[in-house]
């Protein structure tokens, strides 16, 4: 009875580490077992399986943040609607290499058929995920940064003036940071 086994690992380390490594085989897996569909879905279809992991660990970050109260990680529903976009964004695309690869042949009209209805479904999915999902405050995504006035510089065509000018010498506006 010599063995020291007390050192416990942190809960949210291990289930991190889980996450990540769930979405790196899911993505993997899905590209080996749909060998034989078409390079779009397969892309596809990997994609997902990524969203699906970093979105299941950004959750559980923010639910373990939540309880140990550390709250520098940016909001979950920035991260979660980046994501959702992005496949958004990923699948339209999907849709429409699909429909030029059919009109060049490229695919049976049973495939278009079959993934046309698969690619609807997940844009549908998404849209759907878009809405329910947390809307980012405004003042956290842009900080309010007002162009700093030079003095002499005109604010609307960038001349530089005299110091003391009032109006400028290239386009004749009045240069605002004079006070009078
Ligand atoms: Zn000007």
């Amino acid at each position: 009875m010599s063995s020291e086994t007390s050192t416990e690992q942190p809960a949210s380390f291990t289930a991190g580490h889980f996450f990540v490594l769930l979405s790196m085989i899911s993505a993997t897996a899905a590209v080996v077992v749909s060998k034989h569909t078409h390079p779009v879905a397969l892309l596809l279809i990997s994609a997902a399986a990524l969203a699906a992991g970093y979105t299941a660990y950004a959750l559980h970050r923010a639910l373990m943040g939540l309880s140990s109260g550390e709250g520098e990680e940016e909001p979950l529903g920035v991260r979660q609607r980046e994501i959702l976009e992005q496949e958004k964004t990923l699948v339209l695309r999907a849709i429409k290499d699909l429909e030029f690869d059919y009109g060049m042949k490229k695919v049976s009209e049973g495939d278009y058929a079959d993934m046309l209805e698969r690619l609807r479904g997940r844009a549908l999915l998404l849209m759907q995920q878009l809405e329910r999902a947390p809307v980012p405050k405004p003042e956290a995504k842009r900080p309010a940064k007002k162009p700093k006035a030079v003095v002499g510089v005109c604010t609307r065509c960038g001349t530089r003036n005299e110091a003391d000018a009032r109006f400028c010498k290239q386009c004749g506006d009045r240069l605002g940071s004079v006070n009078t």
